[in-house]
Formats: structure tokens, C-alpha cells, sequence
């Protein structure tokens, strides 16, 4: 029998602004979105509401982007993030971020495939973006400079902007119109089946897809997330001050958007926003903004474990810790949890559930590595290979069903077909154990996915690249366990006339050339006769890992 969550909570199936600004009262003045580094920059919730009616405003009259179809925001952290993703999703169009980290191949690829109608960039990244506008024949006129209230790419006349004008500019003349836009209302229906986010995730297998994540699929996953939170939830003894939380999980993807920018909104809660991640300004921020909550990912937990510049700074401040997206040991998380006299609780989820659907209570010390249990109005099934489910103490496949759950695959009825049992339960890849009282603990991964510091590499998009080298025969990428972390790993069959020609080395640079550096061969590159395929020419991944294991205990 599947396990339905115990809790039920009403969720809202609105538009995601009548969500995150219910009231019809004024909106609140006190600093919501804050930069970290210039504290006097921020936006309250009123100066968010007007910058949101401005892009919707912009969107609907004056660029007439039609309804779910695609916008592309291409940046680094800042205050204008939210504004975009609340102002396009709320307006009816679908927010989809890029990866700044991305070169001209994979922002070509993103614009290509989410058949984007404008794209919002900031200035530091115009350049890599026109030229995958000029790649894709994507129109240079609908692409916009994003100035925020921080100050980053301000103005059309400024050199080095080719002439791609400020989406300010848009609006000249037309604040007090857009002062008036009010966002569509949605029903119930619309809720569910309108795309607010197209977030992508290579799912089980294959290349990235856009994951369609609907209004209510985020209103719900924000609701179950605080619901989950406030769970056994009492104000930890040495948290004197109101929260504040610390904004540097990356906006184009679902965790950073789920807490930064929605709950965030919804609870009020001081957000400082930094503009990319560094440990030293990470340290730095949460001294001087007392920050209280973290949400983050393993390898986080293991620079504030072993790395020394953490005594340099007063951290007492922090009281809690959610630790999501790539596996956490029991021994790593308590170690962070007793260095520093907090709490650090596992959450498990992937961008198909929208973040999360399984998470230890907020209040709960809990110190066993679970990821804890189901989220309010989902309900669980853990299946062996053969698709039965398995009992207490058994590995079994999550698979999950529940309001937070994505609609499917954008453009790609295959993917989505595949992805869902018969009985609609999202089939993960990730392999867990359940105990009596419910609890989980992620034991595996059964999907290609490897994860980089929390993000995603998927193997097809990097075997992809290697056979457009002109030196490769085949090629399979599998992760290398290390201790904390994982590393992509190539094996690779070279044709005979490059054979003695070229080196593993050059095959690493190569790619480091063409990808992201979070996608590159950290785990090296090993030369092999051949590929294991099945017979149907399916890579076999399992031997390729077990290949990967053997060599990682050589390393
Ligand atoms: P993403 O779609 O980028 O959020 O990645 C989702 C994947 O990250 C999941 O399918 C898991 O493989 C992994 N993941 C997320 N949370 C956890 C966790 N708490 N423990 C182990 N793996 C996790």
C-alpha cells in the first residue's frame, strides 16, 4: 500500500501573486529582498508589488507576449529576479531561468528549446547571449537589459550594450498605466494546468528537459514546505532576533526560487540576496546580517565543517540548517550540528516535485541522516525493479504523488509518458528505505543523474559533446564516488587514427572548453576498446559504475 501523508493542509489553487499577496491592504515597507553586500539597497514587499505590475504591464500591453508562452531570464542573483519570475509567472507567461555559469552552446540550447518570445539579461552576460541569439536566430529587438535596484547593467546608452535597450526604457511614459495592471485571475483549473516555471532536469534519463511547473504546484510546495517547518517547530533558545535568511541558492533553480523568493514573500522573512557564492562572503554575510536560517546542499555542510576561516567569523547567529539536493551523511551533518550548536535538517525532493515532498520537521534534532517524511497531501509508494512495492527496511524506487508534482514534460509527451506510473506516481530514480514510524533514508540512485556540488550533470548531455570531438569513437559518462562528493567521469573509445595521437588530458581540456565548469571531467578521463552497450545500444551503466567504483578506490 502506498503511504499517504498523515497531515492535510488546504492549498489554494490561485495565481501565484493572489497567493504571496493576498490582502487587499496596503503591501508592508520594511526591506524584504536585500542586497548583501549594499544593505540600503532593497525591495519591500510595495516597491516588489509596483516592480511586478511593471512587468506585467510590459509583458501584456507593450510587448503583447502571448500567454504560457516563454520568458528567459538570464542572470546572476539580485533583487530583479523575483520581481521577473513573480512578474512573468504571475502575468501568465512562464518564467524560465538560465544558468549563468552556461556558455553560448548551452544558452543556444535553453532558447531553443524553451522557443522563448523575450529574453530579460543582465549586462555582465549580453555578450555570450547574443551570440547564441545570433546561433538560434532569436530576434536581437526582443531581447532586454535588466537594470536592477542594485545598479547592475543600468541604462540603453551605456557602451558595451550593442544596442539592446534597458526594459526600462519600455515603460517611459507608462508607470502610472502600469501602476493599474492587476494580474488574471485564475480558477482552480487554470491554476493546475497553467505553466508558471520551466525549470530543467534531465528526470531518469537523457538530455535536460523543461519541467512545467504549474501555480499550484508552487503555492503547494511552498504551503507544505512551511507547514513541514513549523512541525515540532519551537524558536531555538539563542535566536533573540526576528529570521533572516541568506539568499545564495541560485534563482534559476527550484530550491533557490521555492525559499528565497516564494516563502520568502509569503512569510515576510528578511532575504539577503548574494550575488553568486563565495565561503568567505558566505561567512562574512552571516555575521553582519545575523542570518538565522540556511537553506542549502552538502558541500556547504562540509566547507563549514573542515574549513578553518570559519573561526574568524561570529556564526551565532545560525540555529538551523535545511540541507537538501545531493546525499548528506549522518556523520557530516552532525558534525556541522554539534560544531556549531544547531540544527541541520535533511529535506529530499528534485525540480519534478517542484523541490521537496519529504522533510525532517524543522523543530526536530533529528541525527540519523533521514530525509524524514512525506509531505502533507502526498502520498508514496517504494517499488523494486519489477514495479511491486517493498516492505519496511526494503530498497525500493520513490516514486510520489501529490499536488507539488509537475504536470510533465514541456514539449516531450515521450518523456512525460515515461516518467509516470499507471496509476499517475512520478517515478524518481532515487532508491530509499522506509522504517515503521515512516521515516526515510535515501539509500541510492538508480538514474543516470550525477550531481556536482548540488547541481545537475546530466551524462547524455556530456557523452553528447564528447562525440562531437572528431578524435572519439564512444563515449559514457558515469559519476565517481569521492567521499563528500561526486565527480563525471569519461570513458571513452577513440578511433583508431587517434589512437597514441591524443591523451586523456586532451579530452578533458577539450570539454572543459565547451561546457560548464560544474560539468566538467573532474573524475578524468579513462581511454577503453569499447562502450558496454546492450544489445539494443543501450550504454550499460551499471558495469560503467561499477568501472567508476574500482577506479575511485585507486584514486
Ligand atoms: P534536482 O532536480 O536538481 O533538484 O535534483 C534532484 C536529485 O537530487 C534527486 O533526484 C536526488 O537524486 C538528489 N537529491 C535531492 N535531495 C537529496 C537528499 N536529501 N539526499 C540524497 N539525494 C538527494
Amino acid at each position: 500500500m502506498p503511504q499517504q501523508s498523515p497531515f492535510t493542509i488546504s492549498i489554494p489553487s490561485t495565481n501565484i501573486l493572489s497567493y504571496v499577496f493576498p490582502s487587499k491592504s496596503p503591501a508592508s515597507n520594511e526591506p524584504l529582498y536585500i542586497s548583501a553586500s549594499n544593505p540600503t539597497t532593497f525591495l519591500s514587499p510595495a516597491q516588489l508589488l509596483q516592480q511586478i505590475k511593471r512587468v506585467g504591464h510590459t509583458l501584456t500591453t507593450t510587448l503583447s507576449i502571448p500567454t504560457q508562452s516563454v520568458a528567459l531570464v538570464i542572470s546572476y542573483n539580485s533583487l530583479s529576479v523575483p520581481v521577473f519570475y513573480l512578474g512573468i509567472a504571475g502575468s501568465g507567461r512562464i518564467f524560465s531561468g538560465v544558468n549563468p555559469a552556461y556558455g553560448v552552446k548551452e544558452i543556444t540550447w535553453q532558447i531553443k528549446d524553451t522557443q522563448a518570445k523575450v529574453i530579460f539579461v543582465e549586462k555582465d552576460l549580453l555578450s555570450r547571449t547574443l551570440e547564441a541569439c545570433k546561433e538560434v536566430g532569436f530576434p536581437r529587438e526582443k531581447v532586454f537589459l535588466v537594470s536592477d535596484v542594485e545598479g547592475h547593467g543600468n541604462g540603453s546608452e551605456e557602451e558595451g550594450s550593442n544596442g539592446v535597450k534597458d526594459w526600462t526604457t519600455l515603460l517611459k511614459g507608462q508607470e502610472k498605466e502600469a501602476d493599474k495592471w492587476e494580474w488574471p485571475h485564475m480558477s482552480e483549473e487554470d491554476a493546475k494546468t497553467n505553466t508558471a516555471v520551466l525549470n530543467y532536469s534531465s528526470g531518469t534519463t537523457g538530455l535536460p528537459k523543461g519541467v512545467m511547473i504549474t501555480h499550484t504546484n508552487v503555492i503547494a510546495n511552498v504551503a507544505q514546505s512551511l507547514y513541514m517547518r513549523e512541525l515540532s517547530h519551537s524558536t531555538p533558545k539563542h535566536q533573540r532576533d526576528p529570521e533572516h535568511w541568506l539568499g545564495f541558492l541560485p534563482l534559476y533553480h527550484a530550491y533557490g526560487q521555492l525559499w528565497s523568493i516564494v516563502a520568502a514573500a509569503k512569510t515576510l522573512t528578511p532575504t539577503y540576496f548574494m550575488r553568486q557564492f563565495s565561503f568567505p562572503d558566505f561567512l562574512a554575510n552571516i555575521e553582519r546580517h545575523r542570518i538565522s536560517h540556511i537553506q542549502t546542499a552538502p558541500p556547504v555542510l562540509v566547507m563549514l565543517a573542515k574549513r578553518p576561516e570559519t573561526e574568524k567569523y561570529d556564526l551565532s547567529s545560525l540555529c538551523n540548517i535545511l540541507c537538501g539536493a545531493a546525499p548528506l551523511s549522518k556523520e557530516l551533518q552532525n558534525e556541522v550540528s554539534d560544531r556549531f550548536g544547531l540544527k541541520v535538517v535533511q529535506t529530499w525532493g528534485m525540480t519534478e516535485v517542484t523541490c521537496s515532498s519529504l522533510h525532517v520537521p524543522g523543530g526536530l534534532d533529528e541525527r540519523s541522516g533521514s530525509v524524514g517524511y512525506i509531505d502533507p497531501n502526498c502520498s508514496i509508494k517504494l517499488v523494486d525493479d519489477s514495479g511491486e512495492e517493498v516492505g519496511e527496511g526494503e530498497r525500493g524506487e520513490i516514486l510520489v504523488k501529490g499536488p507539488n508534482i509537475c504536470l510533465g514534460y514541456w514539449r516531450n509527451e515521450k518523456a512525460t509518458k515515461e516518467t509516470f506510473d499507471e496509476e499517475g506516481y512520478l517515478r524518481t530514480g532515487d532508491v530509499a528505505v522506509r522504517d515503521q514510524k515512516g521515516w526515510y533514508w535515501i539509500v541510492d540512485r538508480k538514474k543516470e543523474l550525477i550531481k556536482v556540488k548540488g547541481y545537475q550533470v546530466p551524462p547524455a548531455e556530456l557523452e553528447a559533446a564528447l562525440l562531437e570531438n572528431e578524435a572519439v569513437a564512444d563515449a559514457a559518462v558515469v559519476g565517481l564516488q569521492m567521499e563528500h562528493e561526486e565527480r563525471p567521469r569519461a570513458y571513452v573509445a577513440l578511433k583508431d587514427e587517434a589512437k597514441g595521437k591524443i591523451s586523456e588530458k586532451d579530452i578533458e581540456e577539450w570539454m572543459a572548453q565547451r561546457v560548464a565548469k560544474h560539468k566538467r571531467l573532474t573524475g578524468g578521463v579513462a581511454f577503453v576498446e569499447e562502450v558496454p552497450k546492450s544489445p539494443s545500444g543501450k550504454i550499460q551503466r551499471k558495469i560503467m559504475k561499477e568501472w567508476a567504483l574500482e577506479d575511485a578506490k585507486k584514486m
